[in-house]
């Protein structure tokens, strides 16, 4: 998906007469951080703006939740899933790929997962990659059910259960990595801010190491495809729809 592929211009989906002009994040460019007015999640780069002539920006939108389509099919979801502009009645719910807070725009499925829970997705999870597949390393399926540690918080699944990516290569060298995770450590501590690309990614293979116990034996090739992986599912988690092309990788997105 590329950016030159958006409307230039759109009515945001939930203001009435306010009008969205897409504003692209050139490569090279410092990528400016916002807040998602949709989503009310962060994110960076490419975005919508409101245009208000002579006057600062007042809003911003991930593309995601700016062109977030009515209703949704999800590879992971059974049934339809209908866009909602609102967060649920109560402010109760966590979207279902990143467990974060659902406190805006969020895809929200009629039919109960086994745990008896109406699946909800922010727009920008519904559109992570259903298989990532990383140039002369491993392919990633996401997964909604897995029976085995995660990589990064060694949490197992059953009773803790945000979405995951599982590679496809033989049982037994498998790696799991939890969305919620791979947001954690590209979030945590020492991150942000200052630093290259290449410090960037030894802090995340020194997160990676930190957090994978000593029995699961991270292969530094290993973590070498986790980081490019890590970068690519936090940039399509913050909004960016460039990231798919700028890391070599192949990926399968769910259709609209
Ligand atoms: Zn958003
Ligand atoms: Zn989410
Ligand atoms: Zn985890």
């Amino acid at each position: 998906m590329e950016s030159s592929s958006f409307p230039a211009e759109i009515i945001h989906p939930a203001r009435l007469g306010c009008m969205l002009r897409l504003v692209e994040h050139r490569t090279g460019d410092a990528a400016v951080a916002f807040q998602c007015d949709g989503c009310m999640l962060p994110g960076e780069g490419t975005r919508y703006t409101s245009v208000v002539d002579n006057h600062p920006t007042h809003l911003a939108l991930h593309t995601s939740c700016a062109l977030a389509t009515p209703t949704l099919q999800h590879a992971l979801v059974k049934g339809t899933m209908e866009l909602r502009h609102e967060a649920p009645a109560g402010g109760a719910g966590v979207c279902s790929a990143c467990f974060e807070t659902v406190r805006g725009f969020h895809y929200y499925g009629s039919r109960k997962t086994g745990k008896g829970e109406h699946p909800k997705l922010h727009p920008c999870c519904a559109r992570l990659p259903v298989s990532i597949a990383v140039q002369g390393g491993l392919t990633f399926e996401l997964r909604a059910e897995v029976s085995h540690r995660c990589t990064g918080c060694r949490a197992i699944e059953w009773y803790y259960r945000p979405w995951c990516y599982r590679s496809t290569n033989s049982p037994d060298h498998r790696v799991y990595l939890h969305v919620k995770c791979i947001r954690e450590i590209m979030e945590s501590p020492g991150g942000g801010g200052g630093g290259g690309a290449g410090d960037e990614d030894d802090r995340v293979v020194a997160r990676l190491l930190e957090r994978a116990d000593q029995s699961s034996k991270l292969e530094r090739r290993v973590c070498k495809i986790l980081v490019i992986l890590v970068r690519v599912v936090v940039r399509m988690l913050i909004g960016d729809p460039t990231a798919l092309l700028t890391e070599g990788v192949s990926a399968i997105v769910s259709p609209w």
